[in-house]
C-alpha cells in the first residue's frame, strides 16, 4: 500500500490500527516465550538460557530481549496485566521495569528471611497496585514511582553500558561496608600498585579470583600444564568467539559410550579434567542433535558424564564433556527418565 495516496484522516486512523495490532502481536510473542520457557525448549536446541535464545535465535537486541522476558514473567504471575498491554495503558518498558524491581524486592526479602530478619512479601493485590500506578506514565515517571515505593532497591540500581568496542561503563552504589573492604584490599596490593583506580583495583581482584577459582588455571597449576596448552582457554582469545554451528565436533550422545564398569573413585583425575576443559575451549559442548548448533556458554561450566557414573559410566576421557549448568541439569533429568 502506498501511504502517499491516503488522506490525513485515513493515515492517522490507519496508524492507530497498526499500533493496536502491534500490541496484540506483542502479547502473542509473550505467550510464545512463556510456553518456550515452561518447556525449557531453548535448552534442547542448544541455548543455555531464554535470554540467549531471544538474542541469538530471535535476533532481539539485549535490552529488547530483557524487556520481553520480564514482561512475560509479569503476565505469567499476573494474567490481568495482559489487557493493560493490549490496550496500551502499560508500556512494555514500564511493565519490565516494575517486574524486575518486584523480583529484586522478593530476592532481598528471601535474603532477610534467611537471616531470620523481618521480610515483607508482596501479595497479588499489592503487586497489581504497583503496576496500576505506572499506567500511562513515561519511563522517567515510572522510575520515580518505583523509587518511591522501593527506596532500598532503587538505590542499588546498577548500570552497565557499553561505551565503545573496548570499554564498558559500570555504575553502582557501594555501601560503606564495601568501601572499607576495597580500602583493605588496596593495602594488600600496595606493592603492586600503591594507588590504583577503582577499575585497576577490581581487575587485580578479578585476576586473583580467576587464578584460584578458574578450573583451567587450577588444573594448570596442579599438572604444570605447558603454557601453549593453557592458551587454548585464554579468555581474551575466546572473547571474540560467537556461538556457531559446529560440525567438526562429534555429537556427544549417551549411546556411544557403553559402561566401563562402576568407578570406584568419585574424582575425575586432574589431568583428564584439564584435557576436557582444553578440548572444549572452556565453552559448553551441548549440541542440538537436529541442527548441530553448539551452546558455547561459558557460564557455570561443569564436567558431565555422557554415560552417568550411577549407571556404570567411567571417568575415561571419551565419556566426559563440558556442559553449562543448565545443560548439565537437562542431561541429568533426561538420564533419569531413560534410566
Ligand atoms: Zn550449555
Amino acid at each position: 500500500m502506498n501511504l502517499k495516496f491516503l488522506s490525513n484522516d485515513e493515515l492517522l486512523l490507519g496508524t492507530k490500527k497498526v499500533v493496536a495490532q502491534e500490541r496484540e502481536i506483542l502479547v502473542e510473542v509473550l505467550h510464545h516465550l512463556k510456553e518456550i520457557d515452561g518447556r525449557q525448549l531453548y535448552l534442547k536446541i542448544g541455548y543455555s538460557s531464554l535470554w540467549a535464545y531471544c538474542t541469538e535465535e530471535l535476533g532481539y537486541a539485549e535490552s529488547s530481549a530483557q524487556r520481553r522476558i520480564e514482561a512475560m514473567r509479569a503476565i505469567r504471575d499476573l494474567p490481568k496485566l495482559e489487557e493493560k498491554i493490549e490496550s496500551g495503558v502499560l508500556s512494555l518498558s514500564n511493565i519490565a521495569k516494575a517486574q524486575s524491581t518486584l523480583r529484586r524486592h522478593r530476592q532481598s526479602a528471601v535474603a532477610l528471611a534467611k537471616n531470620n530478619e523481618k521480610a515483607q512479601y508482596l501479595g497479588e493485590n499489592e503487586k497489581l497496585r504497583i503496576f496500576a500506578q505506572l499506567e500511562n506514565k513515561s519511563q522517567i515517571e515510572a522510575e520515580a514511582i518505583l523509587a518511591c515505593e522501593f527506596p532500598e532497591i532503587a538505590k542499588v540500581n546498577e548500570r552497565i553500558r557499553k561505551i565503545n568496542s573496548e570499554e564498558t561503563e559500570i555504575r553502582y552504589v557501594a555501601s560503606n561496608r564495601l568501601i572499607d573492604k576495597f580500602e583493605k584490599i588496596k593495602s594488600f596490593f600496595s606493592h603492586q600498585n600503591p594507588n590504583p583506580t577503582q577499575a585497576e583495583l577490581e581487575e587485580m581482584m578479578a585476576d586473583l579470583v580467576i587464578a584460584h577459582k578458574d578450573p583451567t588455571a587450577k588444573a594448570q597449576r596442579q599438572t604444570k600444564m605447558p603454557r601453549e596448552n593453557a592458551k587454548a582457554c585464554d579468555k581474551s582469545k575466546l572473547a571474540e568467539d560467537k556461538p556457531t554451528k559446529e560440525t567438526n565436533l562429534p555429537p556427544l550422545e549417551r549411546q556411544p559410550f557403553p559402561p566401563h564398569g562402576r568407578e570406584k573413585n568419585r574424582y575425575i583425575p586432574v589431568r583428564t579434567r584439564s584435557q576436557v576443559w582444553r578440548d572444549a575451549e572452556c565453552r559448553c559442548e551441548f549440541l542440538d542433535p537436529k541442527t548441530q548448533r553448539r551452546c558455547n556458554s561459558r557460564h557455570k561450566l561443569e564436567i558431565d558424564h555422557a554415560y552417568p557414573v550411577a549407571f556404570g559410566g567411567s571417568h575415561a576421557r571419551e565419556n566426559l564433556r563440558l556442559y553449562c549448568r543448565a545443560h548439565n541439569v537437562l542431561d541429568a533429568r533426561e538420564a533419569t527418565l531413560m534410566g
